[in-house]
């Protein structure tokens, strides 16, 4: 392979930047493009999360992550992958957005944008789309959904003291995100369309919710669809009528849909209802030859599949399909991450 880079990486998350060690440790060129900053979904996790895998199972290309604690917080797995890419010397392009890849294997133009504005074009011989599932939020699509009080994506409750509060949803980043702002004093009503939880939420939270309720600190609202949303109220369609909240915030915790367009555009077809990219379960080759998937982009809308823990593994799977190697097998997850 004679280009740009042997391998070109859309994204760099962790298991892109992990695809990048392993292509470089057999001796290609890899290089990768970020639109934002390198793993930005971790940047974007709520301030004070602490990761439920060990540090260890966080590592890439063998790199200690060495933590005081058993559970790393999201700083310091900022702080590791930062150390990541400095240690291996990962080629990086930052704050560019890959909008198509273009040719054929062997001979791909991977098309870009800077945040300045400006179309590149690199050459590669192979490309991975590594881009990971925080394409876009779960719009609930209701008039409101977009004022400024309104968020989809959970930082800190200290926004909200002595407020009053609506959490929409019924997963885990719903429950959580109801328990950190009532500890940090906010009045809080969590609004849900179903009976109950509709997803396995972590064994650790559930009861704290559950007490949280019974002992009236947070409000619940099942079998309660939102309908409109105020700058002072959220307006809610229930099974005994139409209600009214008021609420100064609105956090809408309704997850997020991987953005499947780059592959799609390519050529992949994309199942209409998994969301996974046709491909090959052991290669990780898409049906156009050349072009990977890594991530939790192999497991399409499903997002208890993949996480960083097997993730991190998926580049050496590609790296030996380039060099007509056998692919090494997947690990296990922790019990936690094996839904
Ligand atoms: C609160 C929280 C806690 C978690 N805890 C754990 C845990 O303990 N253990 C664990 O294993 N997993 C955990 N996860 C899951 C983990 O974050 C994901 O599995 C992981 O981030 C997926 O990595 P990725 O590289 O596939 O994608 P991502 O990390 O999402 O990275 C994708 C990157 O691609 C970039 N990108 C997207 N589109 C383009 C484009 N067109 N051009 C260029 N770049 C692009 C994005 O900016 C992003 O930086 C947690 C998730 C959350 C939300």
């Amino acid at each position: 392979m004679s280009n740009d880079a042997d391998l070109v990486i859309v994204g760099g998350g962790p298991c892109g930047l992990a695809a990048a060690v392993s292509a470089q440790r057999a001796g290609l060129r890899p290089l990768v493009i970020e639109s934002s900053v390198v793993v930005s979904t971790i940047a974007a996790y709520p301030t004070y999360v602490r990761f439920f895998s060990t540090a260890e199972k966080l590592t890439i290309g063998g790199l200690p992550f060495v933590i005081a604690t058993e559970k790393p917080t999201r700083r310091d797995a900022l702080a590791y992958y930062r150390s990541v890419v400095t240690y291996f010397g990962i080629p990086l392009r930052q704050r560019e957005r890959v909008t198509a890849i273009q040719g054929t294997s062997g001979n791909f133009t991977v098309v870009s944008r800077t945040s300045a504005g400006e179309e590149e074009k690199t050459k590669a011989g192979a490309v991975v789309v590594a881009t990971g599932y925080f394409g876009s939020p779960n719009r609930i699509g209701v008039p409101g959904e977009n004022l400024p009080h309104v968020t989809h994506l959970y930082k800190e409750g200290h926004e909200a003291f002595l407020q009053d509060v609506v959490v929409v949803g019924g997963g885990n980043s719903a429950a959580e995100a109801a328990l950190d702002l009532w500890r940090s004093g906010a009045r809080v009503t969590l609004v849900h369309f179903g009976p109950t939880f509709d997803k396995k939420i972590k064994p650790w939270v559930l009861p704290d919710f559950t007490n949280r309720v019974k002992e009236g600190q947070i409000a619940v609202r099942w079998n309660s669809r939102v309908s409109a949303i105020e700058p002072a109220n959220v307006l809610l369609t229930t099974s005994n009528g139409d209600a009214r909240l008021h609420a100064d915030r609105v956090y809408i915790m309704t997850g997020f849909a991987p953005s499947m367009d780059l592959l799609r555009e390519c050529g992949v077809p994309i199942d209409a209802k998994t969301g996974i990219p046709r491909h090959n379960s052991e290669t990780l080759e898409t049906s156009v030859p050349g072009v990977f998937i890594a991530g939790v982009v192999v497991a399409g809308f499903d997002a208890n599949k993949v996480f960083i823990e097997n993730g991190r593994f998926h580049g050496d799977r590609i790296v030996a399909r380039l060099l007509g190697l056998h692919a090494p097998s997947e690990p296990k997850l922790s019990a936690e991450l094996d839904t």
